[in-house]
């Protein structure tokens, strides 16, 4: 079989709130999570464009919701990072209301895709805002980021350790992927899982 790979990946734009996006109908797939967990380096690796995702994140531009077209048939959508220390409160308000007006604007998202550092215990901010998605009945799937920096085992340790946090508060787990940017992990399953829901979607 083909694998299924990303032929054309192009910025189309960035909108400082959810208003300003531009209408359309191909499916769409946020990727969210705590500055510098490595959402922008996870675009580039998934797109295989080493500066798409960072030519849109320069100064003034991180709070914008940048949409990227994907084989001219669906959007990736880079929403801005959350809970970063040295943003100001009112700074924090702005993102907060920025990624909650997307989120809640229930129009055009097909699933979010919510990335966790796999090196850091479980992190409030982060299981506040999986709750929040729950409470929102918004879909999600997991993305442990930077898995290159624990072997293989340990990675899965932390995320079965993961999944154990979340099912305190969960009856269901979301779907799991483990990825690295810096070694290609997880881009052909990421991939396989969008293109299976657009497969859907069509049918
Ligand atoms: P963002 O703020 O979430 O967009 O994060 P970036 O993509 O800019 O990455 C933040 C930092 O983590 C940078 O120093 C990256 O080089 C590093 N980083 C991102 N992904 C990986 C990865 O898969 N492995 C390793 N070892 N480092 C990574």
């Amino acid at each position: 079989m083909k694998p299924n790979l990303i032929s054309s990946a192009v910025f189309v734009c960035s909108s400082p709130d959810v208003s300003k996006i531009p209408a359309h109908r191909l499916p769409e797939y946020a990727f969210i999570g705590r500055s510098n967990v490595g959402k922008s380096s996870l675009i580039n690796m998934l797109t295989g464009q080493k500066k798409l995702a960072h030519t849109s994140a320069t100064p003034g531009k991180t709070q914008m919701i940048n949409h990227f077209l994907i084989n001219d048939a669906w959007y990736i959508v880079d929403l801005p990072g959350y809970g970063y220390a040295k943003t100001s409160k009112s700074q924090r308000e702005v993102l907060g209301k920025i990624i909650t007006g997307y989120l809640k604007s229930g129009q055009q998202m097909t699933l979010l895709f919510v990335l966790i550092d796999i090196r850091l215990e479980p992190q409030a901010i982060d299981l506040t805002f999986i709750e929040q998605l729950g409470q929102w009945e918004i879909p999600f799937a997991l993305v442990f980021t930077k898995a290159d920096k624990l072997g293989p085992m340990a990675a899965q340790q932390r995320v079965e350790a993961y999944k154990g946090r979340l099912l305190e508060q969960w009856e269901e787990l979301p779907p799991v992927f483990i990825t690295s940017s810096e070694k290609g992990i997880g881009r052909q399953e990421l991939i396989n899982y969008i293109e299976s829901i657009n497969q859907q979607i069509k049918n």
